[in-house]
């Protein structure tokens, strides 16, 4: 037999003494600020020993999926969940199949006293006779479902229904609660995810700066120190104490933060730069408020953007140059050939028009080629073509090559000790360097002055420098030198110190970039000292050649 029951409280006569003074004692039990799970463990555990019923269940309805979700179970005899191809446990089901979701949508409760004279009753094992289900509802809407199961036939019958519809409008309000704190629980678990796992660095400050929370990336933005999130922090004054060695502007920094403070509704940003290494960093800062609309303080979204910045100016570097380091030879060329198809001319005119024409067309090409031969090295598609080389030799090759680019000006000294282990180096690629290098020495020294050239067996490498034996070439100039906050900049393509003698010489600002890239691939590192007005020294390293030294029992030339 069924009954289907509309949602009410039962009567009290319903209920014997035992469970009247059971559910007076509850009440206040219920009253204790549990969690979801705690709460519908005591509820699960109470219906069973006080009905009678050998196993049970609770689930929460999902009124938006239309599911019933199974939080909480007892007493089967084996799991009553099929698994998903995960291997997880099915805690979900529909709630148009089964009794359970018939009470969640009708909100009545659902007594079968025998299974077997039940139409519509399809109990989950075998064993279960008697089923009793009951809804726990607020305020109209069914919040869960209680199931009890037995294997005995009429094993439920009113009191125990009335009992458990007790039970469960008694547990209908904290339930609720229950269920607010779990979902604001589950939303402060998930936002604490985006937090902690979000790229960009993230800081909710107070209105005095202080800040009160930040995630993982916000320190490693900054390289922040561990010991420096353990106390207090406060934006600017740790921050800037922090960075002050790295701070290209320390002052803007405060101000920005002055500003935000002056004007606490505004939304800002800025790009802090650092340096060594060059990094850029925009930072948004937007007002924080309660959930009465007061402002509460600022929180800062920091993004790293040197490689967005590097590459919009290494494009408007690129068009700088295509339009001046290529228009100006072209016009150049254009001119002399109109010139000489207009008139005629001697042949010694002639000749140095072409001859000018063909320089031209020389730096033109050696454009192209260095254009073509970043993008060949960037791609790694430079193979060298490596063999254990005397320095000596190569710089013999060179000497010739080099007396082109000295003028009259400079003078070059060679420092080289008789005895020098040979280099495992591609040697076009080695000339490759030195010319780069030695070209630059003589285009930035104007003054002219001394270039040297000194290729030794380094006592010490450099901190950070890969291991083993390596020979330390370096190039003195005496010219104009580099000033430090470009010094780690002039690596990059297309970089070019800005300043009246760099503009009045020619250059495309790939040389080093092609350099450095050079050094690399064969292992090596490359670096510079420097002072202003004084000059600057280039310095790599190159591997020295373990054949060689095989070959060689003293490891010498
Ligand atoms: P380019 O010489 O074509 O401009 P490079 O990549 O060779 O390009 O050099 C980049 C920048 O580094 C130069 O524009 C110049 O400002 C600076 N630089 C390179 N070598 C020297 C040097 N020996 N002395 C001073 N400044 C230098």
């Amino acid at each position: 037999m069924t009954t289907l029951l509309p949602h009410a409280t039962p009567a009290r006569a319903d209920l014997t003494l035992r469970q009247a003074s059971l559910l007076q004692s509850l009440r206040a039990e219920l009253e204790a600020p549990f969690s979801l799970g705690d709460l519908l463990a005591f509820l699960l555990r109470w219906a069973l020993d006080s009905t009678g019923a050998e196993a049970g269940s609770i689930s929460i309805v999902d009124h938006e999926r239309g599911e019933l979700v199974v939080q909480e179970y007892d007493g089967y005899p084996r799991e009553p969940f099929s698994r998903d191809s995960y291997g997880e446990p099915r805690r979900r089901v529909s709630w148009d199949v089964g009794i359970a979701g018939r009470v969640a949508r009708s909100g009545r409760a659902y007594l079968v006293r025998d299974v077997g004279r039940d139409t519509v009753f399809l109990p989950n094992a075998p064993e279960i006779r008697a089923e009793l289900v009951v809804p726990i509802a607020c305020d109209g809407q069914v919040l869960a479902v209680l199931v009890l199961d037995s294997p005995r036939s009429a094993a439920f019958g009113e009191r125990e229904l009335a009992f458990a519809q007790a039970l469960c409008d008694a547990a209908a309000a904290p339930l609720r609660r229950a269920l607010w704190y779990q979902q604001a629980l589950e939303t402060s678990t998930q936002l604490g995810q985006v937090f902690s796992s979000i790229p960009s660095g993230l800081a909710l400050m107070d209105s005095q700066g202080r800040v009160l929370r930040s995630n993982p990336a916000w320190a490693g933005l900054w390289s922040l120190p561990d010991s420096a999130l353990e106390g207090p922090f406060h934006i600017p004054w740790d921050l800037v104490g922090h960075l002050l060695p790295r701070l290209a502007d320390p002052l803007a920094l405060t101000e920005f933060c002055a500003q935000g403070h002056g004007n606490p509704s505004d939304i800002m940003s800025i790009t802090v730069v650092l340096r060594e290494p060059h990094q850029e960093l925009l930072v948004l800062s937007t007002p924080t408020c309660d959930s009465l609309g007061q402002l509460t303080g600022r929180v800062w979204v920091v993004n790293d953007v040197t490689r967005e910045r590097e590459a919009d100016r290494v494009k408007s570097e690129f068009i700088s140059v295509v339009s001046h380091e290529l228009r100006t030879p072209l016009t150049s060329i254009l001119g002399y050939t109109e010139l000489m198809l207009t008139r005629s001319f001697t042949p010694k005119e002639q000749k140095e028009f072409v001859q000018t024409v063909y320089d031209q067309a020389s730096q033109l090409s050696q454009i192209v080629e260095d254009m073509l031969g970043i993008s060949r090295l960037e791609a790694g598609k430079v193979q060298l073509n490596l063999w254990p080389v005397s320095m000596r030799q190569i710089v013999g090759e060179l000497t010739a090559q080099l007396n082109a680019y000295l003028t009259a000006r400079h003078g070059m000294v060679i420092h080289m000790p008789p005895r020098l282990p040979p280099v495992y180096v591609d040697r076009d690629k080695v000339k490759q360097i030195l010319i780069n290098l030695i070209t630059n020495a003589v285009k930035y020294s104007p003054r002219g002055g001394e270039i040297t050239l000194a290729i030794e067996e380094p006592e010490r490498l450099p901190p950070n420098h890969p291991e083993g034996a390596f020979l330390l070439v370096s190039v003195r100039d005496r010219g104009i030198g580099i000033p430090p906050e470009d010094r780690d900049r002039i690596w990059e393509r297309f970089y070019r110190v800005d300043n009246s003698n760099t503009r009045r010489t020619t250059g495309t600002g790939l040389g080093l970039a092609i350099t450095r890239a050079l050094v690399e691939l064969h292992g090596g590192r490359i670096w510079v000292e420097s002072e202003l007005n004084v000059g600057s020294t280039f310095l790599f390293t190159l591997p020295v050649s373990l054949e060689g030294l095989a070959r060689r029992p003293d490891g010498t030339e």
